[in-house]
């Protein structure tokens, strides 16, 4: 789609319903329609993008509307004031209700999520201030420039216009340094704490936002409406948003319009039309929907939208751009990592034990040992992943020990994963780019205002550097994940560096990499060690492993058999007996 499709929509908000001809009961409809989708953009932020289950969404609709219409009401502030508030009060109720829901995952947070929605109902339908069961009414009409919005033309225009700039907003917060954060959230949240990404701070600001679109739809709702009672802020009607954003495609923007359109219309038709097919009234509308929902689940999981719109990735254009402030490099040779007497129990399981060793700036260290030997688990206690049972990591003399990854990817610690974790469905440019978030400070609200472009450019300079450096250039549009096992390797490797390490550790970097892809990463590996890097490399292949690095550290059973360069350790009768023999 074009940039410049907000331009038309707009205009198209205006005009449509000016329409000659245009049934008020569609005029309706569209209003409903419009507020709904403003929700369901939250939801699928919240749900379909950063992968958090919520059905408490009405509920924060019903903050909105609630707020300005007590407000409006029993206070008689104007209800243009009554929006700040609205948001301001799902703002606040969001940050709370997350602090306390989002430290569950998956199903517990849906059903906890379920309790808050049915919590929030019963207080919206108890307390005299609200009204009880009835509600409040008389909220009065929107006015612009003494024009009264009471009018379902113009209010219409409103709505639309508000979810054009909801779509904007939305689409900007995705394309920018929070919103790859929070799209890393489902499938790459581990790999991108370890890039310095708050990830519990990322799954707050979804829930605040997706509550805030809820607040804003409440605020036009109680507008429109001039009345409001518990009944539309339930659960029953966030399930309904949640199937609107699963029919329509929870992973798209766009589905959430989609499913809003599809579940209101259909609702609407199926309460005109089944009474008159089974001759009875009753909420048979529900039953229609269930196997809607299921005939779409089976023929299009991901929803209608990417089904009728092929996701064509964009090409991102690499503006030429200042480079990156760069670490200072320590002196060749002097310390950088030192690993104290190291150990990991999982259970009654010593993965780690008592493990020693040492690497220095400007030098490459194999750490290598059969499957299971506790390579990968050295890994993750060193980068934070994982908190050692006992012993110590220290960088430049500094205790790394208990740190979260974050901390330590700030010092300058960047990492590979043996199990490629970058984000599916992000372009290789994007997941590259996450390397580089602490090279940036831009938070949500600059990303909503466009105001980080000048530091995106950057950002995605060094994204297309690394990328050109591993020689993967060619590769910057495509998904990730549509890449070879081997080709995703390397793009981590991209994106370690983008993150400009003193301390690399690389896990299996080699493996699926063709003849003279090894020779290039072994090229490239040696001139990061010549610039003053300190790399850790655990490797299967031990030709790659022998020619490159300066010395090796021997594991098996989680100890450590044997330790000095590569000749020392081929000769060393434990390592044979161990490793290389059962190799050969
Ligand atoms: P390597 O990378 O050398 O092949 P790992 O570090 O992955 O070995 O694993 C070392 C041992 O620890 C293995 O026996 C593995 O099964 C066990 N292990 C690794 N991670 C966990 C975990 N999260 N829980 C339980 N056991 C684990
Ligand atoms: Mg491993």
């Amino acid at each position: 789609m074009s940039r410049y499709w907000p331009l038309p929509a707009l205009a198209a908000c205006a005009l449509v319903p000016w329409l000659p001809g245009l049934p008020v009961f569609w005029l309706t409809l569209l209003n409903y329609i419009g507020i709904s989708a403003i929700l369901v953009v939250g939801v699928v932020v919240l749900t379909g993008i950063g992968g958090m289950t919520s059905f408490a969404q009405a509920s924060f609709l019903g903050f909105g509307a609630y707020a300005s219409a007590v407000l409006s009401t029993h206070y008689g502030l104007s209800p243009w004031l009554g929006l700040p508030a609205a948001i301001a009060v799902s703002a606040v109720a969001a940050g709370l209700i997350g602090a306390v829901t989002l430290r569950l995952r998956g199903h517990y947070l849906a059903l906890g999520t379920m309790a808050v929605a049915m919590s929030l109902y019963y207080l919206f339908a108890n307390l005299d201030f609200f009204g009880r069961n009835d509600g409040i009414s008389g909220i009065p009409p929107l006015n612009l420039f003494g024009l009264s919005l009471v009018d379902g033309r113009l209010y219409l225009t409103l709505i639309w216009a508000v979810l054009v700039l909801v779509i904007v907003a939305t689409n900007n917060l995705l394309d920018s340094r929070v919103g790859r954060a929070i799209r890393s959230l489902r499938g790459g949240a581990l790999a991108a704490a370890s890039f310095g990404v708050n990830t519990p701070a990322a799954r707050q600001l979804a829930f605040v936002y997706a509550a805030v679109l809820a607040a804003i739809a409440g605020w036009l709702y109680a507008h429109l409406q001039r009345s409001v009672n518990p009944t539309p802020f339930g659960l029953n009607a966030s399930i309904e948003y949640m199937l609107m954003a699963v029919l329509g495609g929870a992973g798209q923007v766009g589905g959430a319009v989609l499913g809003a359109v599809l579940v209101t219309v259909i609702n609407d038709q199926l309460q005109d039309w089944l009474p008159r097919l089974l001759g009875q009234r009753g909420n048979y509308e529900s039953i229609v929907f269930g196997l809607i929902l299921l005939a779409v689940l089976q023929t299009a999981p991901e929803g209608l939208w990417p089904h009728l719109f092929r996701g064509r990735t964009r090409k991102r254009v690499i503006a030429p751009a200042e480079a990156l402030p760069r670490r200072v490099m320590p002196q060749a040779g002097s310390p950088v990592l030192a690993v104290e007497r190291l150990s990991k129990r999982f259970g009654g399981l010593i993965a780690v034990n008592e493990i020693s060793f040492a690497v220095n700036a400007g030098e490459i260290v194999g750490l290598i040992g059969p499957n299971g030997a506790g390579k990968s688990t050295s890994f993750n206690l060193i980068t934070g992943v994982a908190d050692p049972s006992s012993g110590a990591v220290r960088l430049f003399g500094t205790a790394l020990t208990g740190q979260p990854a974050r901390e330590i990817a700030q010092r300058g610690v960047a990492r590979s994963f043996q199990h490629v974790k970058l984000v599916p469905g992000m372009s290789v440019i994007e997941n590259v780019a996450i390397g580089a978030h602490l090279r940036g400070q831009a938070g949500a609200l600059a990303g909503v205002l466009r105001l980080d472009r000048a530091e995106e450019a950057r950002l995605f300079a060094e994204a297309a550097r690394q990328l050109a450096r591993v020689g993967l250039a060619e590769q910057a549009d495509r998904k990730a994940t549509d890449l070879a096992l081997g080709q995703q390797r390397v793009v981590e490797i991209a994106r370690a560096l983008c993150l400009d390490p003193v301390l690399l550790l690389l896990d299996e970097p080699a493996a699926g990499l063709r003849h003279n892809e090894k020779v290039e990463l072994a090229a490239l590996l040696r001139r990061l060690r010549a610039e003053g890097v300190a790399v850790l490399l655990v490797e299967h292949d031990m030709d790659f492993v022998m020619n490159l690095t300066d010395r090796l550290v021997v594991m098996d059973f989680g100890t450590k058999l044997a330790e000095g360069t590569a000749e020392a350790v081929r000769r060393d009768p434990a390592v044979i007996e161990a490793y290389l023999g059962a190799a050969q």
